[in-house]
């Protein structure tokens, strides 16, 4: 079995992605494998990479899948730091319901976190 060569990924990574929000080039340093896909097998693999831009600051999840030959990705700006794209990624969307329950509670709400919480 081919060995899967991440700082070669991750080098390649730095060298061809750039910010989609202010055009700068990733610096390797910034770019970390949240989810290396381990599991599946290394011809079909899907990573998960997230990026901090150096310049504007935004940060950037990337999904990027490996079929043989061909490498997609998809880039999504994020709010989420590296370490809560580990903790999130593996969580159950958030379901309508929940929207709604949200929204209702929002309806009414004074403001007052400290009570809330405390709930
Ligand atoms: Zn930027």
């Amino acid at each position: 079995m081919a060995k899967f060569d991440y700082n070669k990924i991750l080098q390649w990574l730095a060298y061809i992605l750039k910010c989609p929000v202010c055009g700068q080039k990733y610096n390797a340093d910034q770019t970390k494998v949240i989810d290396s896909g381990e599991d599946k097998p290394v011809n079909s693999r899907s990573l998960l990479v997230h990026t901090d831009c150096e310049r504007c600051k935004s940060s950037v999840v990337f999904s990027i899948a490996i079929d043989g030959p061909e490498i997609f990705s998809i880039g999504m700006v994020t709010d989420l730091t590296s370490q809560d794209t580990s903790k999130f990624k593996n969580r159950e969307p958030i379901t309508s319901d929940e929207v709604l329950a949200t929204h209702e509670f929002l309806r009414t709400f004074d403001g007052d976190f400290k009570s809330a919480l405390r709930k």
